[in-house]
């Protein structure tokens, strides 16, 4: 088939990887000069499948309205006159019960755990190189509260297959030695020894390299304006040159301006942009900093060490597509990084960074055909929300497979729009 994937972040680009392995004849458009330029740029650098809980969860709605009027939220929706929005926002609210979180963290582990495993054999196919570290992940506790229901999320997460343990505070010590100068005390944790982490950007940089070796096209600098179709079909894609592009099969996968491409067919994709910070620090020779990627979940930040230096990320904000850099976010992110590990108050330099979250409702992404909306040849992988770099592999391999017409070996179903 004659495929064109829309999007070179680590969606798009994993996405042409695996389509190109079953022969597929495939082009890539990006209308920035690299890849993951975007979202995919500078994100927490996990490979979290430990990190399943949707923030729609029943302990949300409370906390969202307690931080809606502080600026440092780590969690802030921003009113906007915008219908995307408000619908986006009742949806969240549907997703928030208990019996869908539980379904929800289900989707997520059972795609996170297949995506694993095919960044594993890809890492040992092409000797990527993307600053990679397979020495866990630790969400570490300074809330009793917020401890007490995150060992009941990781038995959960049990029951689904991802290995997430119970640690005590002295556990947590001797996994990540740098955290004992904490000045909140940790009281507790739990360790997933099978996740990862690793820069999401070298990831995908390298990999469209060994792509374009293998015969993949990438056509940068290049917009997308608009899907053909014809009756019942998507043909292929308008570019803003006025250059049409035809396929047999076109892959959306744009992160956060999926919806907007897919709007004037009267699809109204559920996804919005949730606005993320990062924070790299450069570190000098011997300082006391974490080398296992550790959670904050209390504070909805990660920490990813990566290379030389350390990359913090986290927080949401929910004001459409704006992504300038608040200072009092960028602040509260260093402000909690200095807490936890004061020695590295005497770092210089910090790199700032803000991005937009793909975010579905239920943090489920969408992937697989859009031939029941009356929308054959056009598919989905979209809508990755806090875990992209975590699911990029494995949505990518499903993809593939579905439009194969093999077994991806997981049900579908959860994933389909
Ligand atoms: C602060 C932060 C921390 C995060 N931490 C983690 C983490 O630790 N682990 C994890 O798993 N995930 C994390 N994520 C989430 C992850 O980064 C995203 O889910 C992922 O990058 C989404 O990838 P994508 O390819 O779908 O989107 P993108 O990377 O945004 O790629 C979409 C591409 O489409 C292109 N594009 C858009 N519109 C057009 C158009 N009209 N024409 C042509 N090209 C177009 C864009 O230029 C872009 O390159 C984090 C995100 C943030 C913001």
């Amino acid at each position: 088939m004659r495929v064109t994937v829309l999007g070179a972040g680590v969606v798009g680009v994993t996405s042409a990887w695996y389509l190109a392995a079953d022969g597929h004849e495939v082009t890539v458009i990006e209308r920035q000069s690299l890849p993951a330029q975007e979202t995919s740029f500078a994100n927490g650098g996990q490979i979290s499948v430990s990190h399943a809980e949707p923030w729609a969860n029943p302990k949300t709605p409370l906390k969202a309205l307690k931080w809606m009027w502080r600026e440092d939220a780590p969690l802030l929706w921003r009113w906007r006159a915008d219908p995307a929005q408000w619908a986006w926002g009742l949806r969240f609210l549907r997703e928030c019960t208990a019996a869908r979180a539980r379904a929800n963290v289900g989707a997520i582990v059972r795609l996170g755990l297949s995506s694993r495993v095919a960044l594993k054999s890809l890492r040992t196919e092409l000797a990527l190189e993307y600053d990679h570290l397979e020495r866990g992940i630790l969400h570490f506790y300074t809330d009793p509260r917020e401890f007490e229901h995150a060992l009941l999320q990781a038995a959960l997460m049990r029951e689904y297959g991802c290995e997430r343990m119970p640690k005590t505070a002295a556990e947590c010590l001797a996994i990540e030695p740098a955290l004992a100068d904490s000045r909140i005390p940790v009281i507790g944790g739990t360790y997933t020894a099978s996740d990862e982490s690793g820069d999401a950007r070298r990831f995908t940089d390298s990999l469209a390299r060994h792509a374009t070796a293998r015969g993949v096209r990438f056509r940068y600098d290049e917009t997308v304006t608009a899907l053909l179709r014809e009756g019942g079909r998507v043909t292929g894609v308008r570019l803003a040159s006025g250059e049409c592009l035809g396929a047999d099969m076109t892959v959306v996968a744009l992160g956060s301006y999926s919806p907007l491409l897919l709007r004037p067919l009267g699809v109204r994709l559920p996804v919005y942009p949730a606005k993320g910070y990062s924070a790299t620090l450069a570190l000098s020779d011997g300082v006391a900093a974490p080398t296992v990627s550790l959670t904050d979940d209390g504070h909805k930040m990660v920490f990813s060490r990566l290379g030389q230096s350390l990359r913090v990320a986290g927080t949401a904000e929910f004001n459409g597509y704006d992504t300038s850099l608040n200072a009092a976010r960028c602040e509260a992110l260093l402000r909690r990084t200095r807490e936890i590990f004061p020695a590295l108050a005497a770092v210089s330099k910090v790199d700032y960074w803000a991005g937009l979250r793909p975010a579905t409702p239920s943090n489920v992404p969408l992937i697989g055909d859009m031939t029941t909306a009356g929308l054959a040849g056009l598919w989905l992988n979209t809508g990755h929300g806090t875990l992209g770099w975590t699911l990029a592999c494995g949505s990518a391999r499903l993809l593939a497979d579905l439009a194969a017409g093999r077994d991806p070996g997981l049900d579908a179903g959860p994933y389909r729009f």
